[in-house]
């Protein structure tokens, strides 16, 4: 099947990137937001990201004014109902994501296909309360995705294989490389991902190391580009502790409890660098450890 408009909904920080990728490759972009205020900044950091790549001789002056041509924007939902590909990239909880679907499914073609950028959420589960769980699939995208090369495709028990070979054409026309994760918790990078990150935060929570002594530790020691908590702030804190939930959750094993003061920081709504404090403060010029 030939996919010419995607709909992302959710303009954060994966939605925008999602967006940009999608529009440089040529797809007619629909970005939706309950928030106009985050349609706004998310259109603007297309921009800047795009002139960054002109910059660095990346793509052209044309390239990145086609591409921006190919965005637009809504704050309602249901105007996504004509495009090919649904992108959900909202925030990480279930009811969030099933509360889209339900409101999209009586606007949606008979053909289009919905996929999720979730981290963690069982595929299958979602797939489940909608009328197409024959058209749905997991389409997890890396942070930053502009920078990022791997797109994670997760086929739920009733994936059938025109829609996984349609998503794989996506991949390949976006210039990026699939891996196939089989849908249990967190698929493949986070499962291996998280717990790392939720063994560093408890590693400061135990008072083996600071801040810094971690992520120096794991840059230098392990030749990580960027540190275990340097990398969670990245993401959202509270992006991380809704994956170790949903790990711990989803296979029931004591060895994924998370950190109780990872769940401490997200209480306090630092979640990292999306609210400029996280284990790092980011208020100034250079980040500051917060412990
Ligand atoms: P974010 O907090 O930056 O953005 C989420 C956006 O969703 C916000 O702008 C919010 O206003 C919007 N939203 C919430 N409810 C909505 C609704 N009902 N309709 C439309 N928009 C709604 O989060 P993010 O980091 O972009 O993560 C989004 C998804 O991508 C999550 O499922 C997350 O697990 C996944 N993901 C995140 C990363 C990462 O590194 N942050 C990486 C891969 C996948």
């Amino acid at each position: 099947m030939e996919i010419r408009s995607v709909g992302v909904v959710g303009a954060g920080q994966m939605g925008n990137g999602i967006a940009h990728v999608l529009a440089l490759a040529g797809y007619d972009v629909l970005l939706n937001d309950i928030s106009a205020e985050a349609l706004s900044s998310a259109l603007a950091l297309i921009e800047r990201n795009l002139d960054r790549q002109v910059s660095r001789d990346k793509i052209s002056q044309a390239d990145r004014d086609a591409a921006l041509a190919h965005i637009r924007t809504t704050t309602t939902l249901t105007d996504l109902g004509q495009c090919d590909l649904i992108i959900e990239a909202a925030t990480e909880r279930e009811t969030v994501k099933q509360a889209i679907f339900e409101d999209l499914l009586p606007h949606l073609q008979p053909h289009t296909i919905l996929t999720s950028n979730t981290s963690s959420i069982s595929i299958t589960r979602l797939a489940s309360r909608t009328d197409r769980p024959e058209k749905f699939m997991g389409f997890h995208f890396m942070n930053p995705v502009p920078v990022m090369q791997l797109v994670e495709l997760i086929r739920g028990i009733a994936t059938d294989e025109p829609t996984y070979r349609t998503l794989l054409g996506v991949v390949e026309r976006l210039g990026k490389t699939p891996a196939s994760a089989e849908d249990f918790p967190a698929f493949i990078v986070n499962r291996i991902l998280m717990p790392m990150i939720n063994e560093a935060v408890y590693t400061l929570y135990e008072g083996v190391g600071s801040v810094q002594s971690i992520d120096r530790s794991l840059k230098l020691g392990a030749n990580h580009p960027m540190g275990p908590l340097e990398l969670a702030d990245f993401i959202g804190l509270d992006t991380c502790l809704a994956i170790m939930n949903v790990l711990h959750d989803g296979l029931a094993d004591t060895k994924y409890r998370p950190c109780p003061l990872l769940v401490k920081y997200v209480e306090a709504g630092w979640l990292g660098r999306k609210t400029q404090r996280g284990f790092y403060d980011y208020r100034g010029e250079t980040p500051v450890p917060t412990r």
